[in-house]
């Protein structure tokens, strides 16, 4: 009777063990069947919108770029003068001087007196360019510069990337451009 209620106890307690992994495995069957019946869901990769939108690595996000005309300086030196402003002046080579025609550079008379019309310096102040030697640039104005044409001499010129839009995006490539995958 002892024994037999031993036995009893083992059998049933193998029996109870057993349903209960059954009932598992059947749960577990249950489960993994319901989860195939949807088969589309939002890719995850993306939030179901298809595309993925970052800032723009060209220009991280500020929608400009620095003119790459100007160095984001917004002007070039002038290409006419060099930077100098200045046009030196054909007339006198850049002297600021003429030859005094009356002694011929000399000074002197004829009668060896100080000429009269140069002051004895032998030469006389360019008319051309006042003395000065140069004109100022007519490209530049003198400033030896020129606003950047480019960018206006704003110094940055909208982003070629993203157009200015500061963010690009690219389709997804976990699905496609979807936005949806399948699990
Ligand atoms: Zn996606
Ligand atoms: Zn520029
Ligand atoms: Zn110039
Ligand atoms: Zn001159
Ligand atoms: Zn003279
Ligand atoms: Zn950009």
């Amino acid at each position: 009777m002892d024994n037999y209620y031993k036995n009893s106890f083992k059998l049933l307690s193998f029996f109870v063990l057993y349903t209960f992994l059954c009932m598992t495995l059947i749960s577990c069957k249950g489960n993994s069947l319901s989860s195939s019946n949807s088969k589309i869901v939002d890719c995850d990769y993306c939030n179901g919108v298809g595309e993925i939108i970052i800032d723009c690595p060209n220009c991280d996000g500020e929608g400009i770029e620095e003119c790459s005309w100007c160095y984001g300086e917004g002007k070039n030196l002038c290409y006419t003068c060099g930077g100098t402003g200045r046009d030196n002046c054909l007339m006198c080579g850049g002297t600021g001087r003429d030859e005094c025609n009356f002694c011929r550079g000399t000074g002197r008379d004829n009668d060896g007196s100080s000429c009269f019309q140069c002051d004895g310096m032998g030469y006389t102040r360019c008319f051309f360019c006042q003395g000065r030697g140069y004109d100022e640039c007519d490209s530049c104005n003198g400033r030896g510069y020129e606003i950047c044409s480019d960018c206006d001499g704003y110094g940055y010129v909208e982003c070629d990337v993203c157009e200015g839009k500061q963010k690009v995006s690219y389709e997804c490539p976990q699905c496609n451009g979807t936005g949806e995958i399948q699990k």
